[in-house]
């Protein structure tokens, strides 16, 4: 980012207003704060260091030259040795005394000489310092040593340093040590840490010594070894150390706390402490001066005075001030930014809002003005909706080229003046529809609603209004309207009954048709009760109920009784309906005038009971099996078709004249019981004869009864074939008008089934008769037998009863017929035939089988009685007396075979066989004889 936009008042603003921002100062405040407290801190330690080591070196300075002071008073001391051969007692203390130590350098115990004594010399040096007037003075401590050292001086010769008078130092190891170190060099040592002879046990302190080399004068010291050769003894000095030390370095409550150690530092070494137990200080050093040849280490403390003075509350008030500044300058921020925030916030929703507020303007359906009070209403705000009302953008009408009222038609603008300063006078708001010249041409209409906006004062300052294109709505109007009036024509154009009844029933509307049906003007339908006008108020009333509780009904019947008293059969259908709110309004109700449907509908009704009936007979009669059974059903069919009328079937017989009362019906009984040809008009006309009841010019037939009865007589016949006629009497009413045109109808339809079927009876009864008998002999033909046969083996099977068949074969009939010819032996036939009837009993069946062979049934007979009784059929034959047109003719034979059931078969066909097979035995055995099957298997005969 470029260093111009990094500082740029808009970054500027924007980072003042993030919270972020003033997290970043505070933090950058806060390590500001961190690191001058820190640095300030480290400032001011060090240069309490350097202080505090500055004092701890002049310290150490006082202490080193403090030793070099006593050095130099051993030195004064060793020159009085060097000045003189021997040093007197009196001498030492002169030289002691004169140099004031006790003032010049406190601490000092004194300053002594010690004489150094090889073994050999001991007893004369104790003896010579006994004789100076010290009676107990020894060498001490006792003990055999190569070389001693004793204690000869030391001043001030009083209190502790009397112990020391006479010991030998150099019998202790760590003089000895500094003793030698000092020979040997011939310069000052310090010993280490003793306990001095001195201390009388109170107060004991550690101690130390600093010798100085003694030599013989004149004597070489050149070398260690000249030096030891030329050691007389060792001037001294012992030191009580705290003593020493505390007027070196006071008395404490100073900057500094200070211990000194011989050599390291170790507890054992501690020669003093200023203080009584060491603390944590602060600052703290060990200085190493080198005294006589031998090192000390003094520590320095910074004592508890020295850190207070020395302590400096400024980093804490750099660290607090910087906090505190961070601190105050981060809420400034930080509200700083909220603040900003806040503001940005609430802009950001005021434009929003404003957004919003326009967006909903701009969308609201219409045009929303601002505008003066007066006409023609120039505008302050319009939205873009004018554009879409008159074509013209809103800037037009802002810069006052066009106002609201230059828009209104003419005609409309006194009004629409009128009603806006009504109501800004009245302080409400208003609402008024006028036209507008439309940019297309022509006027629309629209819908203006306003409201003026008053001050404080209460004075009217400017109008608020929203302006809605109402063009659609005026011209729904206006086909509502027509639609209404095309419902109301269409309503009023139905022939049947349109009525809405409302949920109690009341009539809400009617059509002009339902005042016709009901026989009332249709306003006072209108308002009344619905089911006032039914004859069964009670149905009417569940009517409606139904409709309101389903929803609609279909076909539901009511019946109105017209003043005329004519009553009047209606269909009602009807649906609810609902009003906009989705209620149900009311119910519209269809009515259907069904008088005459009904009425068809019962006519029809009679007209399909009548047909059923005619076929039901049709039916019955073909199936009757004999004319006694057909008789009986037309007598029940011709009550059920005619129930009031009775009649009677008279039939004609063979070709006669005179027809007979074959079945009657009805309750009263027709008069005659057979009627001539010539009597009955309809069998005279061959044709439907009918004859009115009352007096009348058209003449009856005199088996019709009297004049009260209307007469019918219809022929039955069939392919021109007169069968016999039927007669139907009726009552007046009865046979007038339709009622008659549909009886004869019916009448008629009824003779023809009945000629019909009556015909074929009668042909099925001569068919039947024909087919069944030979018509040679009149016996059964063979097609009987074999039926009948099966029915009877079928009935005898379920009784187990035996039957007989026999066959049976005229002898040599072809010679027969070749002598005398065909028709002598038809006749033949036919007498045989008659002997089979006469020989024929109860269920015994006898048929010609074919040609000259004939079948006999026995039912239920034995083998013996039916041996018996073919013996004597055959006899009864052979005994036959013939003549032929007068001529006499031998007598002829038969040849019988017979079989019985069950022995020889179980069927027809089976029994059939086997008699022919013993037949054939019989004509074989020489003929004219009686052969049973058993019997023709068991004997075979011969040649055959
Ligand atoms: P058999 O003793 O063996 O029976 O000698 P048959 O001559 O009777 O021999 P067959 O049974 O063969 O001859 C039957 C004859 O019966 C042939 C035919 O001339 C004669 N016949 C069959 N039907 C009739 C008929 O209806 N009328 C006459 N007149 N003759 C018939
Ligand atoms: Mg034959
Ligand atoms: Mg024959």
């Amino acid at each position: 980012m470029p260093p111009t936009e990094t500082l740029s008042p808009q970054w500027i603003n924007s980072a003042l207003s993030r919270t972020s921002f003033a997290w970043l100062a505070l933090g950058f405040l806060l390590l500001l704060s961190l690191g001058a407290w820190q640095y300030s801190a480290h400032e001011i330690a060090r240069n309490n260091e350097e202080r505090f080591q500055y004092r701890a070196q002049k310290q150490t300075e006082v202490l080193v030259g403090r030793m070099h002071d006593y050095e130099r008073v051993l030195r004064g001391s060793a020159g009085l040795f060097a000045a003189s051969e021997t040093v007197s007692r009196q001498e030492w203390r002169a030289y002691v005394t004169q140099l004031q130590l006790g003032q010049s350098l406190p601490g000092i115990l004194g300053t002594g000489f010690a004489m150094m004594l090889p073994k050999s010399a001991l007893s004369a040096h104790e003896a010579a310092i006994r004789a100076e007037g010290f009676p107990d003075y020894r060498v001490h401590p006792a003990g055999e040593r190569e070389l001693f050292s004793s204690i000869i001086y030391l001043e001030p010769v009083s209190g502790r340093n009397l112990l020391a008078f006479g010991y030998d130092m150099y019998a202790e190891p760590v003089r000895r040590e500094a003793m030698d170190r000092a020979r040997d060099s011939g310069e000052p040592a310090l010993s280490g840490r003793v306990q001095l002879i001195q201390e009388n046990g109170r107060d004991v302190q550690p101690g130390f010594l600093i010798y100085l080399p003694v030599y013989r004068n004149g004597r070489p010291q050149d070398s260690v070894e000249q030096r030891r050769l030329a050691l007389v003894g060792f001037v001294y000095s012992p030191f009580r150390a705290f003593d020493l030390m505390r007027s070196i370095f006071g008395t404490g409550g100073g900057d500094l706390e200070v211990e000194v150690y011989d050599d390291k530092v170790q507890p054992e070494n501690l020669l003093y402490a200023s203080e009584r137990g060491a603390r944590q200080a602060r600052h703290q050093i060990d200085l190493q001066p080198v005294i006589a040849g031998h090192r000390w280490t003094v520590r320095f403390r910074s004592s508890a005075q020295f850190e207070a003075d020395t302590g400096s509350p400024l980093p804490m008030m750099i660290l607090l001030g910087g906090l505190a500044f961070g601190g105050f300058l981060f809420s400034v921020l930080y509200l700083n930014a909220r603040h900003r925030q806040g503001m940005e916030a609430a802009a950001a929703e005021l434009a929003r809002r404003r957004d919003e507020y326009l967006t909903l303007v701009e969308n609201v359906p219409g045009t929303v003005f601002r505008s003066g009070l007066e006409a023609p209403w120039h505008v302050q705000h319009i939205s873009r909706g004018i554009e879409v009302l008159t074509g013209e953008p809103p800037a037009r009408f802002l810069s006052g080229e066009l106002s609201l009222g230059g828009l209104i038609v003419a005609e409309d603008r006194a009004e629409v003046a009128a009603a806006v300063a009504a109501a800004i006078a009245g302080r409400r708001s208003y609402d008024i529809a006028y036209r507008i010249n439309s940019p297309a041409g022509g006027v629309q209409w629209v819908s203006e609603r306003g409201r003026a906006w008053y001050d404080e004062a209460g004075k009217a300052q400017w109008l608020d209004g929203v302006i809605v294109d109402i063009t659609e709505q005026k011209s729904a109007e206006e086909h509502l309207r027509a639609a209404s009036l095309y419902a109301r024509s269409l309503i009023e154009a139905s022939l049947d009954p349109l009525l809405a009844i409302g949920a109690d029933g009341t009539i809400m509307d009617a059509n002009s048709a339902s005042g016709r049906v009901v026989g009332v003007p249709r306003e006072t339908l209108i308002g009344s009760e619905f089911r006032r006008y039914f004859t069964a108020p009670a149905s009417a009333a569940g009517f409606y109920r139904q409709v309101f509780e389903l929803g609609y009904v279909i076909d539901y019947p009511l019946a109105i009784r017209q003043s005329s008293g004519e009553q009047i059969d209606i269909l009602f259908s009807a649906i609810i309906f609902r009003d906009e709110s989705g209620e149900v309004a009311g119910a519209v109700a269809a009515g259907r005038d069904v008088t005459r449907l009904r009425r068809a509908q019962l006519e029809l009704e009679e007209t399909n009971r009548e047909i059923r009936a005619l076929r039901q007979m049709t039916d019955l009669l073909q199936a009757a099996p004999s004319l006694e059974e057909a008789y009986t059903v037309i007598r029940n069919s011709m009550d059920t078709l005619f129930p009031h009328s009775a009649g009677a079937c008279f039939m004609r017989e063979d070709d006669s004249e005179q027809l007979r009362r074959t079945v009657f019906w009805g309750e009263a009984q027709p008069p005659s019981i057979s009627i001539d040809v010539g009597d009955c008009w309809a069998l005279r006309t061959a044709r439907t004869y009918a004859a009115p009841a009352g007096p009348s010019l058209v003449p009856r037939c005199p088996h019709s009864g009297d004049e009260s009865t209307a007469c019918l007589c219809i022929p039955l016949h069939l392919h021109e074939q007169s069968l016999g006629v039927i007669y139907l009497g009726a009552s007046a009413a009865e046979s007038s008008g339709l009622h008659h045109e549909r009886r004869l109808r019916l009448a008629n339809m009824a003779a023809d089934s009945i000629s019909l079927a009556l015909a074929n009876l009668r042909l099925r009864d001569s068919l039947r008769a024909q087919s069944l008998s030979d018509p040679l002999t009149g016996l059964f033909n063979r097609r009987f037998m074999e039926e009948t046969q099966a029915r009877e083996l079928s009935r005898l099977s379920r009784i187990s009863r035996p039957m007989a068949v026999a066959m049976v074969d005229v002898d040599r009939f072809k010679d027969f017929n070749d002598a005398f010819g065909h028709e002598a032996g038809d006749l033949v036939l036919q007498k045989i035939a008659g002997v089979m009837l006469a020989f024929r009993r109860g269920m015994d069946v006898a048929c010609r089988y074919g040609g000259e062979e004939f079948v006999l049934i026995l039912p239920e007979i034995s083998v013996d009685a039916a041996r018996e009784r073919f013996e004597e059929f055959r006899r009864a034959i052979a005994a036959l007396a013939l003549e032929f047109e007068g001529q006499a003719l031998p007598g002829i034979t038969v040849s019988i075979g017979v079989a019985f059931f069950p022995q020889q078969g179980t069927s027809s066909a089976e029994l059939i066989r086997a008699a022919d097979r013993a037949l054939y035995a019989a004509k074989h055995a020489g003929r004219n004889r009686v052969v049973l099957a058993d019997e023709a298997q068991a004997t075979p005969v011969a040649g055959t």
